[in-house]
């Protein structure tokens, strides 16, 4: 282990030697694959943890079958007190594991811990809801008789996730999962290996401590393959996933092929709209923050640019300012606003996308290499990371409805600008990708917020205005439209996904009558 891992896992009371297990199911294993956690800063190897095998997983998924028997049972406001002592828990450690995310996932310092910060108020948010999952009543036709609408338990949740919110994500999912009363099975990402361990071992201390089967919080770490069995599973009833379209595509055919239950939350290819009338000294800030904010490796990132014409010069000059003056650094240093990319793959992406641009006439206002080599400004302990310039581009066509390159979502910090003439045209741009997560419209005119959020308007999942497409809160259902997946978590009615609900039509007179009036008798 290297020493600034073994100091921040030493902390969270994880072991520090020799392969760590990543399976849990009540018990801590894994002979399965070795997976290595690599820091995106600096390329070393952070630790090496033991993955799931076949049996492993098939005996976690077994348990928390188990485990979901027993904790169907507890009172839902018992339930709220478990989440409540996870939120002290987790709350207890969030320097420690905003650190962890820094380092492994190579976010920046603060966005690290916010992410920690977003899995401590959807705790506080599901202690709440513990004493809120209502169902109703519902007029009855028939004399004598009531129907009710009874949310249940739904069964065993699997949570598969990505590698860009390591601890968020689960948090969304685990805090409704375990309010509802079902047990919860944690397929994270493989790159992403401690984040995990650390957030479970947390969590299963506190159901140790109140005498909850751990599996009502499982873990198993492993790949694709083990991705697969966990959506193939008949004893899973429900599958959330987060990641990327094609492995979404993937994962929603088998889910429905066995009519599971399935939640997506994949890319996004979010817009920016800055109209003349807009205060450009806050669009500024949050375009800034949009686009360079997690190295463009949010889902939310800002990635498509609508200026208008009358501000599009000044609006490009000062942003191009603010691009210039940022310096890549280490994501554990609290001044460093750019972090590095995830992995070499993703700096791959990044230029393949750069190259693509180039070859189709784009101009590049700024970025569009890595950062190496000696007359970097990189320190000489970042030299093995996955730094990359954040590029500004004007690619040659303008509208989406032109070139497929619009379409797409890069995970890196591409910012592709284009100039338009009035509102109904950025509209038209914004909603003709495929894609419907985030989008931001900037200007002070009541009409065009209006039209923004109307019918006619923005048809994503996040549609906002003065406010950057990126950082939502947790109080509000989050997720998009189209291939995003539709999917929603979080706050809002989400937690109406977890539950199993049944109509249950109770006659309580003398006579069985059919509804309708149909008459059956003899
Ligand atoms: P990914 O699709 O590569 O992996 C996601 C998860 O699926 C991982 O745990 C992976 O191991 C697993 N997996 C891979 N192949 C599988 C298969 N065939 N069957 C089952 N599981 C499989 O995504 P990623 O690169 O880790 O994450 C980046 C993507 O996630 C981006 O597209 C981003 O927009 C998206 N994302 C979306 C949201 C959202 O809320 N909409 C949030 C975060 C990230």
């Amino acid at each position: 282990l290297s020493t600034r891992a073994t100091q921040i896992l030493s902390a969270l009371d994880i072991p520090t030697k020799g392969e760590i297990p990543g399976v849990y199911d009540g018990r801590w294993k894994g002979s399965g694959d070795i997976f290595e956690s690599k820091c995106p800063s600096t390329g070393e190897v952070l630790a090496r943890v033991q993955s799931a095998t076949p049996r492993e997983l098939e005996e976690s998924i077994r348990a928390s079958r188990e485990a979901f028997k027993v904790f169907r049972t507890v009172p839902a406001p018992q339930r709220g007190e478990i989440l409540r002592q996870i939120r002290e828990a987790i709350a207890k450690y969030r320097k420690e594991l905003g650190a962890l995310v820094s380092l492994e996932m190579g976010k920046i310092r603060t966005e690290g811990e916010g992410e920690v910060q977003e899995f401590v108020d959807i705790c506080d948010y599901a202690v709440g809801l513990s004493r809120m999952m209502n169902g109703r009543v519902v007029s009855s036709e028939r004399l004598g008789h009531s129907i009710l609408e009874v949310p249940n338990p739904l069964g065993v949740l699997a949570v598969l996730s990505a590698f860009n919110f390591p601890v968020a994500v689960y948090g969304w999912n685990l805090a409704l999962s375990l309010a509802a009363g079902n047990a919860t099975l944690w397929k994270p990402s493989p790159s992403t290996p401690l984040c995990s361990i650390a957030i479970t071992k947390l969590v299963s201390d506190v159901l140790t401590r109140n005498g909850i089967p751990g599996a009502v919080a499982g873990l198993v770490i492993g790949g694709k393959h083990v991705g697969e069995a966990v959506v193939q599973s008949t004893d899973v009833d429900m599958v959330s996933f987060t990641g990327s379209e094609n492995t979404g595509r993937q994962v929603a055919k088998v889910v429905q092929g066995r009519f599971g239950k399935v939640l997506l939350e994949l890319g996004g290819n979010n817009a920016s709209i800055v109209m003349p009338d807009a205060d450009l000294s806050m669009a500024l800030p949050s375009v800034f923050f949009g686009s360079i904010g997690t190295a463009g490796q949010r889902c939310t990132s800002t990635r498509r640019l609508y200026l208008h014409k009358s501000i599009a010069d000044t609006f490009l000059e000062r942003l191009q300012g603010m691009y210039a003056k940022l310096q890549p650094g280490d994501p554990l240093v609290s001044s460093t606003l750019l972090g590095p990319l995830h992995t070499q793959q993703a700096v791959a992406l990044y230029e393949n996308a750069i190259a693509d641009l180039r070859s189709g006439g784009a101009e590049l206002l700024c970025g569009g290499s890595r950062y190496v080599g000696g007359n970097s400004p990189l320190a000489d302990h970042l030299l093995g990371g996955n730094f990359v310039q954040p590029a500004i581009t004007i690619p040659r066509s303008s509208s989406p409805h032109e070139a497929d390159l619009w379409k797409k979502e890069v995970f890196a910090p591409i910012l592709n600008v284009a100039i338009f003439d009035e509102l109904e045209q950025a509209i038209e741009w914004n909603n003709a990708v495929p894609q419907g997560l985030s989008s931001s419209l900037w200007t002070r005119d009541i009409r065009n917020v209006g039209r923004w959020i109307g019918p006619e308007g923005s048809d994503t999942g996040i549609v906002n205005v003065n406010v950057g497409t990126s950082g939502a809160e947790i109080g509000a259902a989050f997720g998009g439209n189209k291939s995003t997946g539709w999917g929603r978590e979080s706050g809002g009615d989400a937690w109406k996904q977890y539950v199993r609900w049944s109509a249950c039509t109770i006659n309580f007179s003398d006579a069985a009558p059919l509804a309708q009036g149909v008459d059956f008798s003899t």
